[in-house]
Order: C-alpha cells, then sequence, then structure tokens
C-alpha cells in the first residue's frame, strides 16, 4: 500500500560524494521531468521521446545564473527502475557543483531521497523482490568479482525463483487437503496426511541445501575475517605484504562504496578476506618480543579464519604451543614459514599433531604461494566455486527467515506423526508458506521493508 509520500518526486546524488569524473543527479517520480524542466536550457524535456539523452545547461531559474553544462536522460514509466518517470542529470562532477544542482532540485519541487528510496520504490512498485533489493545493495558493495556475480544472479531473480517454487509446492499440497476434505469417502486425513509430510520434507530439503550456501553467501558479502599471527620474525609482515600486493588489494570502485581505510581487503582466489588489525601486526615491529600473543588474542576472537605462521626451521616453540592452543576451535591454515632455511618442521608431522591443514611455504623466496592460497580457496569453496548454481543466501535475514520456515516444517512432520488432527497441522503448514514469502517480500509486513531499505546508501 502506497502512502501519500510515496508519490512525490524524490531527488539524490547517485554517484559517490567527492570523486572526480561525471556526477549523477537522480530524480524519481510524477514530477520529475516537469521539476527538471524548469532547471535545464537546451530542450523541451517534456515534449522529447522517453529513454533519450540531451544535451544542456542546468540554469538557476531564480538567480538566471548558469551552473554547469550537462547531459539529461528523460525516462519515463513504466520502464524505468522504479516504473516510475526517472531524470538523470549527468553533470561534470565536483562536490560544489553536484550539490548545487540537488539545491536547485529541490528548490523546485523534489523532495531529498531517503537512503534505499529508489529501490524501495522498484520494490513497491512491483519491479523487484526483496532478495532483489537487497542484491542491489550487494552489488554496490560486493568486494569481488565473485560476489558481485552471485549478487548479479540473485538481482536476476535465482534466489526468488526457488523460493517461489518451494511455496507453489506447499499451495498445491494445500489445495490437495480442500480437495480430500470435500470427499470424505476417502480416509481423507490419512491421504492428507501423508501428501503433507512428504511435501514439508522435500521443502526442508531444498531449505537445507540453501542454508548450505548461507556461510559462503556471507563470506562473499562481508569478507572472510582473517587474522594473520604468529611469533615475532617469523614472516607475518611479509605475508600481509605478499596479499597486499597491487593484483590482489581490492580496489572498490563501485558507485557508494564506503572506502573504510581501517579495514584491508584482498581477494585470494575470489575469497573476499578482510584481514583483521593489520596495524597490529607493523606495530609489533616496533615493539618488543611477547606483544605478539596478547595482541592475537583480540585479533583472534574476530577471526573466521587463522593463518598461523611457525617457523619450520625450528622446533615448536613455546609460544608456537601457545598459539596452537589459542586457535584450537577456529578455522585455521598453519604456514610453516622459512622452508628456505631447512624443514625442521615437517607438514605431515604438523599434521598429525594439530588435525589441521598444513603448509610449508618461503614468503621470501616466493615459493609455494600458490598452494598456500589453493587452500583458502578450498577451505571455504568445497564444491561452491564449480557449481552452475549462482543462488547463494546471502544475509542474515534470509538465513533466519529460511531456519523459521524450516521449523514450521518439521513441526508439522512431528505434530502429523504424533496424530494431531490435519487441520492443526496445517497452520504450522501455511505458517511455513507465509515465513517464506517474507523472504522475497511476497508477504512482508511494512515495518521490515522500511528497516530494510533504510540500510541502503544514499542515491540508491
Ligand atoms: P614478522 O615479525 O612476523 O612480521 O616477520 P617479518 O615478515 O617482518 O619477517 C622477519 C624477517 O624474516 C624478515 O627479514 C623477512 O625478510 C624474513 N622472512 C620472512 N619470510 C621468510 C622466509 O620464508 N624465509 C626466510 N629465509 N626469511 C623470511
Ligand atoms: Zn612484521
Amino acid at each position: 500500500v502506497r502512502t501519500l509520500t510515496e508519490f512525490d518526486t524524490i531527488a539524490a546524488i547517485s554517484t559517490p560524494i567527492g570523486e572526480g569524473g561525471i556526477s549523477i543527479v537522480r530524480m524519481s517520480g510524477e514530477d520529475a521531468i516537469k521539476i527538471a524542466n524548469r532547471v535545464f536550457k537546451g530542450k523541451d524535456l517534456e515534449a522529447v521521446d522517453s529513454h533519450t539523452i540531451h544535451y544542456g545547461h542546468i540554469v538557476d531559474p531564480a538567480k538566471k545564473m548558469t551552473i554547469d553544462e550537462a547531459m539529461v536522460s528523460v525516462l519515463r514509466a513504466p520502464k524505468t527502475f522504479t516504473r516510475e518517470d526517472i531524470v538523470e542529470i549527468n553533470c561534470h562532477g565536483g562536490i560544489v557543483v553536484t550539490n548545487h544542482i540537488l539545491q536547485l532540485l529541490l528548490a523546485n519541487g523534489a523532495r531529498m531521497a531517503d537512503p534505499g528510496e529508489f529501490t524501495k520504490r522498484a520494490f513497491v512498485n512491483g519491479r523487484i523482490d526483496l532478495t532483489q533489493a537487497e542484491s542491489v545493495m550487494d552489488i554496490v558493495r560486493a568486494k569481488t568479482d565473485k560476489a558481485r556475480q552471485v549478487a548479479v544472479g540473485q538481482l536476476a531473480g535465482g534466489l526468488l525463483t526457488k523460493i517461489r517454487q518451494m511455496r507453489q509446492e506447499i499451495l498445491d499440497t494445500l489445495a490437495n487437503v480442500e480437495v480430500n476434505i470435500d470427499y470424505p469417502e476417502y480416509d481423507a486425513d490419512q491421504i492428507t496426511a501423508k501428501q503433507m509430510t512428504e511435501t514439508s520434507q522435500k521443502v526442508i530439503d531444498q531449505i537445507d541445501q540453501l542454508l548450505q550456501t548461507a556461510q559462503e553467501g556471507t563470506i562473499l558479502r562481508n569478507g572472510l575475517a582473517t587474522a594473520i599471527v604468529g611469533q615475532p620474525n617469523v614472516g607475518k609482515s611479509s605475508l600481509l605484504n605478499y596479499l597486499t600486493q597491487s593484483d590482489k588489494a581490492i580496489v572498490t570502485d563501485v558507485a557508494g562504496t564506503t572506502r573504510d581505510t581501517l579495514e584491508e581487503y584482498v581477494s585470494v582466489r575470489g575469497v573476499p578476506l578482510k584481514l583483521i588489525d593489520t596495524a597490529g601486526i607493523h606495530d609489533t615491529e616496533d615493539k618488543v618480543e611477547k606483544i605478539g600473543v596478547e595482541r592475537s588474542q583480540k585479533a583472534l576472537s574476530q577471526a573466521d579464519l587463522v593463518l598461523l605462521l611457525i617457523d619450520a626451521s625450528h622446533d615448536l616453540t613455546e609460544e608456537d604451543r601457545k598459539l596452537l592452543e589459542m586457535t584450537a576451535d577456529k578455522k585455521r591454515i598453519i604456514v610453516l614459514n622459512k622452508m628456505d632455511l631447512g624443514q625442521v618442521l615437517t607438514v605431515d608431522a604438523v599434521k598429525e599433531l594439530t588435525g589441521s591443514e598444513v603448509v610449508t611455504t618461503s614468503i621470501l623466496k616466493q615459493k609455494n604461494m600458490a598452494d598456500l592460497e589453493d587452500m583458502i580457496k578450498k577451505l571455504f569453496f568445497a564444491g561452491i566455486e564449480n557449481s552452475n548454481d549462482q543462488i547463494l543466501v546471502t544475509n542474515q535475514r534470509q538465513t533466519g527467515l529460511l531456519n523459521k520456515s524450516k521449523q514450521e516444517l518439521l513441526d508439522v512432520i512431528k505434530a502429523l506423526e504424533d496424530e494431531v488432527p490435519v487441520d492443526i497441522a496445517q497452520i504450522d503448514f501455511t505458517g511455513a508458506w507465509e515465513t517464506l514469502g517474507e523472504i522475497t517480500g511476497d508477504s512482508a509486513p511494512d515495518e521490515l521493508v522500511n528497516a530494510l531499505f533504510s540500510q541502503f546508501c544514499l542515491g540508491k
């Protein structure tokens, strides 16, 4: 249901603020073309064809002052992202000029868009579903090609299709329930119970498949929090330098990406690693010995993956053992470094001792670095990277709802086993259908929709 404010015309700068090149100010709504016309000199925009672009000047009508040269796109509803009239003003950029143009639009009848409001309109107007809306956000934030690929797949409706299939199965079964009830001469309850149990199990299996992708999906989206630990001088900085060398460091040049310089991201064979506390690694250079373990403790608490470096040319030290113990319950790769200095510790021996993935390297001589990279990739994309199935569950909202609907279906099966009457079991069965609908927004409550879209960046 649209509220009144959703009919007005919204505007925002939709390219990152402060970047060079071209900036885009975007408007959507009934008056978008009329408002643009008030500030544009060159052509009558209300007379032009849809999906055309026009050269001219942006002029402040009150002050009769030219602000900038511009290319203006006119896109009429309904074939637009929001299904409303859209005008995009491409200007020369620079924060002052871009802002000035935005202010002009606001002064001439547009309202400043809320974060995510363009995408929200696309959803409200039935152009996209919630999983697609979320994928718009993911594309904006995507940190690797793989992550972008998954988000694009989701935007194309992969997850949507899958969820709708599951809902259809439940619906078909519900329809049968009604038919069975209409023909009481059969042993209706028994037949219905059997169908409901079968469908529940079938949908649970499909939900499980999706949930298995959730971990990888989350990693793709957020980056795998990775801690590099090891005693002083073992090669941590060298590894960090290797990973952050230019061809691996992730340059996020997607519009709207927030550049949080405190986090260093690298891509290893398509796995985005978010390196934790890299400052800590550098710091240890200046300080003495023991600080390694203390500092590691904090980094370890946040880590999804630990790269534990150990000097291969010596026996395990006290500190090595301590770090092995501290990381025992973590997903970890033990890197036996400095193999070029002779190998006292072997891969097999350490594997035997720890039960972990172990690789031996020389970071200095760049030996076996590919093995380490392969290991990182293998650990997290077993079966995923090579499958054609690009459907990944990428966030907690989706995961939470999948788990909820799974539980409802498990309750159905349990109830029917306990010979609870079918029409009682049917309540949870219908509940699962609704819960699945919340994932796509087919049955999403309003607050959820609002909360979701408020996470977007401005201008999206
Ligand atoms: P950190 O204290 O753990 O960060 O260790 P650094 O990366 O600063 O390395 C300490 C020293 O070991 C430096 O002189 C590195 O060049 C050297 N180093 C790092 N990796 C290797 C290796 O694989 N073989 C050898 N021989 N030296 C290494
Ligand atoms: Zn160092």
